[in-house]
This record gives structure tokens, sequence and C-alpha cells, in this order.
């Protein structure tokens, strides 16, 4: 998506009210979204560059982490960046977006930013169940009667200490 900043291009102070649709760059995720990402915000002529606001709503589809079944998120998230016009040559603001001329292209920035924001996990609940390590069943539908270890990382850390030592798992060797 692009904006046209002619109107405060040199007009300092002067701000832009803009709106409309991005669909992400292909970053080959395991998510679908399943529609562009609404954008809508403003592009503020600061005198030195252009900074721009906007707040992004996007909706996907991916897996749960735990039980694997396939959820679908609605998420937003702010985005607040600066744009240069021309770059600079010694590198010190390589963080920022250039551009040049009329038209301010938000691909790259809207699509990182997207990718930033969302989270490391997905979990189709918090108190999602997950699947069974013994029978593969989904437990938030189908409770198993599976006995399954209580798992305590302390103890598994104990135990591998004493398997080391014991030489062999379990003592047996
Ligand atoms: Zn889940
Ligand atoms: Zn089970």
């Amino acid at each position: 998506m692009k904006v046209n900043i002619g109107p405060i291009r040199e007009l300092p102070g002067g701000v832009l009210d803009f709106q409309g649709e991005q669909e992400l760059l292909d970053y080959k995720l395991p998510i679908t979204f399943t529609n562009p990402i609404q954008v809508e915000g403003t592009i503020t002529n600061t005198g030195e560059g252009f900074l721009m606001k906007a707040n992004c709503n996007f909706r996907y589809r991916v897996h749960c982490d735990r039980c694997l079944k396939e959820f679908q998120r609605e998420q937003q998230t702010e985005i607040i960046v600066e744009f240069l016009a021309t770059p600079g040559s010694d590198g010190e603001d390589d963080l920022a977006f250039h551009f040049s001329g009329d038209i301010i292209d938000l691909k790259d920035c809207i699509s990182e930013q997207v990718l930033f924001a969302l989270p490391m996990n997905f979990i189709c609940k918090p108190d999602c169940l997950g699947l069974c390590p013994i029978c593969g069943k989904d437990r938030n539908a189908d409770p198993c009667d599976c006995v399954t270890e209580q798992f305590n990382p302390q103890f598994e850390q104990l135990r591998n200490l004493l398997s080391i030592k014991g030489g062999g798992p379990n003592g047996k060797s």
C-alpha cells in the first residue's frame, strides 16, 4: 500500500490521514492470514522526516503448539516508524525507512512490524491441555485414562545426573 505525501511534503507539522489494506510479504510462515492487514493511521511531517503511526488489524489461522488444532486469531498492533527522504550516506540511520518522491510504500515496513508483533507461541487457549504423550488423543476433547508420570524438571535433572554417574539410564547396565 502506498501513501502520497505530496500535500504535506513541504509543510513541516503537516499531518495526513490514511487507511487501506496491505497484503503481507511472503515469509513462508506456518500461518495463514485470512484477510489483508487493515491499516489506519497518520503521517506527520516532522521537519526531518515523516513519522508514521498506524494501527494494524489482522487475522490469521494457525495450529496450536500444544494440541495441533487449527484456530483463528485476531490481533492488533501499533506501528510507529520514521521515513526519511533519500538515504543517508553515513549509514547512521540504518534503522529508518527511506523513500524518494511523493510516494511512501508501506509494504515492507508493515510486513516487518506485523511479523515482530506475532507471539512466540501459538496456544489455542491458555488452559489448552494438549495431546496425550502416550495415546496421542486431544485431551481437551477426549480425556484419556493414560497414566502420565508427573513431570518435574528438577527430578528430571537429578535423574540425568544419576544416570550419568551410574552409567546408563535407570541404573541398569
Ligand atoms: Zn490447543
Ligand atoms: Zn492418553
